[in-house]
């Protein structure tokens, strides 16, 4: 080893042994940020002293498959280095190094964060990248998937004798691999699991051509079988193939083929394997790190012994035995893809309790507005669901978000997991609590229980407090249930001829920031004042007829996603432009905003607008992202939000914004203090969140703007906003903490 780097080691040495034992803290990063500090060639320097490596990168499943993969390796014989604690920055993987000095250690095994490829690889030089899956996730860090897409692309350009070893049922990650030179090894589920799909899909359209593909089968996500009908673009020939896949009740089994002699003729060699799992992501986790055990030279032979043995890292997926026969399951959940896993393993263990964490943190993302793209509706099929619990620092928003499910349970505010067991016990609603958290929210979960396990007494159980039905009803305080009935059928006799027709415009294509709480929000406030309401998808390639709309609604994409939406809308613009000038009602989000405008400049290349706004947009070489509220004339209290955008947009001529911004954020263009535009009844703005839950004034400008179209000229009855308003408050105190 050189000096430079010898030295830098023994500084890593000395930070970690000051953090320990005089900060009392876990070694975690430092050490390896101290490392690098003094030699930026650390990395290699030590990796170099390795046989060799493998990494592990993919927005959900990298802890649990490393550790696989690291004891996998290990049962082969050799001594293998891990960073399994998830430090997965390059700090974290040259701590992980460092600290294996003088343990002879042979092979690498490495967690990678997806933006962290380009730094690490071209240094470590692995044997085989295993590519896990890409969904959207921390979008206000990560910026839009493309871009992830890039950067793990230039990574392999930089490290083109690393094989890679991806999820070929992922059409983003099989991009990449259509994108590099590198040797490739496909994995995949190659027969349907016929799970219901997903509402929200992170990839519809070709890699190769934009077009919409077709799946012959999804297994969740945009994870399946797809083929493009336009170019023949498809998954291609699986190297390892998960096939017989059955839930028992232990849990999931089926064999992965290793079909990686099939072009020298030879049959695949089938390893079967039983899990204690049920979720299928686990499927994927556990067929990627055979693959990437088998890519790595290692062998299958005591996969079943590693797995059997394995223990899935800091608490995740555990189940806690408390005091009066009470448990809890303790979930990790940090997108919607993963949350969506969480609920469909909830529906299968027939669950009771649940208590929901949502945190904010630096390390979680800013935004929040992922948690309309769960579908937690999916909930309603529990036939025992009593009780919903949220906390953290964003429960406000989960509560709301909970609220729009109207799922027939109590709704809680809690502090910690003991107030939703007490909350149990007062109500003798069962003895079994799912808890699923986010990344910071986790932790102190995890910790809570331990401690509970360790010394929580039950309380006895009461029964007084017998739950009702859907907590959360829209009545007024004190008002009685015949009273609210009276009030809101008023309300619903307004002499409608049809029902309000909301059209919610390429949900396929444009859904970027949880836009489905935007048709929630709109139409569960008709509903819960009687009005009636039907809400209509068009889909792409769909018949685009506005004839009689009252509300329509664009939501927000990636330019990906907005490129095939401006070639669907080419010759239909003018239908949109009839519309808004007959006074229609309008909400366009984001991607959905600027389409509308004259053009959108991404780099060299003009995306022709529709001309319904007189505005401009031009992407920027910087994404303008955070927290903002804006005072409007469309409501009385600021319109709170969050913005995440590259794109510049400018008004022109008579064109008036929606709002101007009071406290932090960009708006349009982060120079004129505008935000959006307010255009007749069209509103266009960056703010997604979704803007429209938390900002229940919005929402009720849009369905007066729409009924008075419509000859009615309502005065909307008030519905029990607490919730929202709790939300919108915290989400104003951030704005305002965040200008600080
Ligand atoms: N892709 C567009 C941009 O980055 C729109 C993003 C969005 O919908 N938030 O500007």
């Amino acid at each position: 080893m050189k000096a430079r780097a010898t030295l830098a080691c023994l500084a890593a040495d000395a930070a970690r042994w000051s953090t320990v034992h005089l900060l009392h803290r876990g070694g975690g990063n430092i050490p390896g940020a101290v490392a690098l500090r003094l030699d930026p060639s650390v990395i290699s320097e030590l990796g170099a002293g390795l046989r060799g490596s493998v990494m592990v990168t993919g927005t959900n499943g990298k802890t649990t498959t490393t550790g696989l993969l690291a004891d996998a390796l290990a049962a082969g014989g050799a001594h293998v280095v891990c960073n399994r604690a998830g430090n997965n920055m390059e700090s974290g993987i040259a701590a992980a190094l460092v600290m294996s000095r003088g343990q002879h250690a042979e092979l690498g095994c490495f967690e990678c964060d997806e933006l962290y490829t380009v730094r690490v690889m071209p240094r470590l030089r692995p044997h085989a990248l295993v590519l896990l899956n890409l969904f959207r996730d921390q979008l206000d860090r990560y910026g839009e998937i493309d871009h992830t897409q890039d950067v793990i692309a230039d990574a392999l350009g930089r490290s083109p004798e690393t094989a890679l070893v991806y999820n070929a049922d992922d059409p983003l990650c099989a991009a990449i691999a259509a994108r590099v030179e590198n040797p490739s090894l496909p994995f995949g589920i190659d027969e349907p699991t016929n799970l219901e799909a997903d509402r929200i899909s992170d990839s519809r359209f070709c890699a190769k051509c934009n077009a919409p593909l077709d799946y012959e089968y999804v297994h969740y996500g945009q994870l399946g079988k797809y083929r493009c009908p336009e170019c023949g673009w498809e998954r291609p020939d699986l190297a390892f193939a998960a096939v017989n896949v059955r839930l028992t009740c232990g849990g999931f089994e089926f064999d992965v083929e290793d079909r990686r002699g099939e072009k020298n003729g030879e049959p695949p060699v089938r390893h079967h394997v039983r899990t204690r799992y049920n979720g299928l992501y686990m499927v994927y986790n556990v067929m990627a790190a055979l693959a990437g055990c088998l890519a790595a030279g290692g062998s299958a032979e005591r996969f079943q012994e590693v797995l059997d043995a394995y223990e899935p890292a800091s608490g995740r997926g555990k189940t806690f035995a408390l005091d009066g026969g009470f448990e809890v399951v303790s979930m990790l959940a940090k997108n919607p893809t993963g949350f969506n896993r969480m609920v469909q393993q909830v529906r299968t263990e027939g669950g009771s309790c649940l208590a929901l964490f949502l945190n904010d943190n630096d390390a979680d993302g800013h935004d929040v507005s992922w948690i309309w793209d769960i579908d937690l509706e999916r909930l309603h099929d529990l036939p025992d669901l009593r009780l919903i619990c949220v906390g953290g620092t964003r429960r406000e928003d989960m509560a709301v978000r909970v609220k729009y499910a109207e799922l027939p349970a109590r709704l809680e505010l809690i502090e910690g997991v003991e107030d939703a067991l007490r909350i149990m016990s007062d109500g003798a609603v069962g003895r079994k609590l799912h808890v699923v958290a986010n990344y910071t929210a986790f932790p102190p979960v995890v910790a809570e229980l331990g401690r509970l396990s360790a010394s929580w007494e039950a309380p006895a159980e009461k029964g007084a407090e017998a739950f009702r039905g859907t907590f959360e009803s829209p009545r007024l305080e004190g008002e009685t249930e015949e009273q609210w009935w009276g009030r809101t059928s008023g309300q619903g006799d307004l002499g409608l001829d049809r029902p309000l027709r909301i059209v919610h415009l390429y949900p396929d294509a444009l859904n970027l920031y949880g836009d489905g709480g935007n048709i929630a929000s709109l139409t569960k406030r008709c509903k819960w004042r009687g009005i009636p309401c039907r809400v209509d998808q068009v889909l792409m390639g769909q018949n685009l007829d506005l004839s009689d709309a009252d509300v329509v609604l664009l939501g927000g994409g990636s330019d990906r996603d907005q490129l095939a939406v401006a070639e669907e809308l080419r010759d239909q613009a003018d239908k949109l432009a009839a519309y808004v000038a007959d006074g229609g009602a309008l909400l366009a989000i984001c991607g959905g905003y600027q389409l509308l405008g004259r053009y959108y400049m991404m780099g060299e290349k003009r995306v022709e607008g529709l001309h319904v706004l007189d505005i401009e947009t031009t992407a920027g070489s910087t994404r303008l992202i955070g927290n903002v509220a804006v005072d409007s004339p469309v409501c009385g209290a600021p319109i709170v939000g969050f913005e995440n955008h590259a794109g510049r947009t400018v008004l022109l001529g008579s064109e008036k914004p929606l709002g101007r911004a009071i406290v932090h954020g960009s708006g349009n263009n982060g120079e004129d203090g505008g935000e959006g535009v307010l255009h007749g009844n069209l509103i266009g703005t960056y703010l997604h969140g979704p803007i429209l839950p938390k900002n229940p004034g919005v929402t009720d400008w849009l369905i007066t703007q729409a009924l008075h179209r419509r000859g009615v000229d309502a005065k909307l009855a008030p519905l029990p906003d607490d919730l929202e308003t709790l939300a919108h408050d915290v989400a104003l105190k951030i704005a305002e903490r965040d200008r600080r």
